[in-house]
């Protein structure tokens, strides 16, 4: 076989890509432009003057008109800065640091606290709990969400499981969106910890692919309906819908946490950036405006997820497996030898994000997992990219 003279050819063309992180490209980005250009008023609804402090848990026509693409009520969402990670950083400490509605003490006077981590997950919800040292303990993904026989054995056992991170819908890096059973079994399981809670990191709730939406149960009304009304906390946030940098975050969860969380927050800040609410709404007005400007991403990185898929079809089939989402932002493959493939990649001047950065410690025990982010490149660069990946799982399949 030649893969070892496909490979030298690789390196030699001194590529330099990048397929690390989940970034909008720049046409994306173009997609919002006129949002510089905005608001034209700087006077909500409600008459408050949106260059003024105040307004804590953001302007009412900005949460109603995000609250119902994260299944939150208005009436219990809260708008953020630029980034739904802090908001979620945040919760965390806060509930180090004051008892959680439920919580009998401190996350920090719990003794030895533990949070589920579906895997392969999000590097950077790994990276919070790393940060204050909260055990992690990974938990398998289906094809319909986290193993839930696994979680409801878990929570069930031990009081201090306290957290459990889930991006229920086009999930990172899987793109897999939780069937109705899951999200019920999540929001009615029997938990040891009374103040139990999920991370529901709803980023891509409204990022399809094609023209046929995902859905996702609710899981606040559930939660509510089987008598556990405080289980969940909800976020989300324009950085992939908008602008990555300049975007506006949201947390939704029962009146008693977000009492608790704005109790809080009411200690860091006067209030948001209400200027950017009133920007957001005036752009994207109501959830027609939203999926009419998520078909135009949708129309830039469909194609992008397209390529991915029939190159490794072409170069790979039988050597690995991988998966076709339809949402989201990330494509996940499943290779012998992951390391060693992100590895070469580097040297052919290829970055893609680490192998294990998708599950806890930064380490996949299977050595399986590679996160591919398709959206920054442009296509040919994109389809140069995955190609020579391509060459790389199979010059390490051939070492084996
Ligand atoms: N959650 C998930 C699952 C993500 O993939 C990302 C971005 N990669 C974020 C959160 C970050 O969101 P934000 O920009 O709102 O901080």
């Amino acid at each position: 076989m030649n893969v070892q003279r496909d490979y030298e050819a690789l390196v030699q063309q001194g590529l330099k890509l990048d397929l690390t992180r989940g970034k909008p490209s720049p046409r994306q980005l173009d997609l919002s432009e006129d949002l510089l250009r905005l608001p034209t008023g700087h006077t909500a609804a409600d008459g408050t003057d949106g260059r003024n402090y105040g307004n804590l848990q953001g302007l009412a026509e900005t949460r109603e008109l995000f609250g119902p693409l994260l299944q939150v009520p208005a009436a219990q969402l809260v708008v953020g800065g630029n980034s739904s990670l802090t908001l979620m950083h945040d919760t965390v400490v806060h509930a180090l640091l004051t008892e959680v509605p439920g919580a009998a003490r401190r996350w920090i006077e719990a003794g030895e606290i533990t949070f589920l981590c579906p895997v392969p997950g999000y590097d950077r919800h790994f990276t919070i709990c790393e940060r204050f040292g909260i055990k992690m303990v990974a938990v398998p993904m289906t094809a319909d969400g986290p193993d839930m026989d696994v979680v409801e054995r878990l929570v069930a056992a031990d009081a201090g499981v306290k957290g459990m991170w889930c991006v229920p819908k086009y999930s990172n890096p899987s793109g897999i969106v939780y069937s109705e059973e899951t999200v019920r079994r999540l929001a009615a399981m029997p938990t040891a910890a009374p103040d139990f809670r999920i991370f529901w990191d709803n980023a891509y709730a409204v990022h399809h692919l094609s023209e046929r939406p995902a859905e996702l149960a609710d899981i606040l009304a559930l939660a509510e309906q089987h008598g556990n009304p405080d289980r969940v906390f909800v976020y989300g946030s324009t950085s992939k819908v908008t602008l990555a940098g300049s975007g506006i975050s949201f947390f939704g969860s029962s009146p008693a946490n977000v009492a608790w969380f704005l109790a809080n927050t009411a200690k860091q800040s006067i209030g948001p950036d209400k200027i950017n609410q009133l920007r957001h709404v005036e752009f994207l007005r109501d959830a027609d405006g939203v999926a009419a400007h998520m078909r135009k991403h949708a129309e830039l990185i469909a194609p992008k997820f397209e390529i991915v898929d029939r190159v490794l079809t072409k170069e790979l089939g039988g050597l690995a497996t991988w998966t076709s989402p339809h949402g989201g932002y990330f494509i996940s493959l499943e290779v012998p030898r992951a390391r060693e493939v992100v590895a070469k990649a580097k040297a052919a001047g290829i970055a893609l994000t680490p192998a294990g950065a998708t599950h806890p410690y930064g380490t996949d025990p299977d050595d399986r997992t590679i996160r591919i982010a398709p959206t920054y490149p442009d296509l040919a660069e994109l389809e140069q990219a995955i190609s020579g990946l391509a060459v790389c799982v199979r010059l390490v399949a051939e070492q084996g």
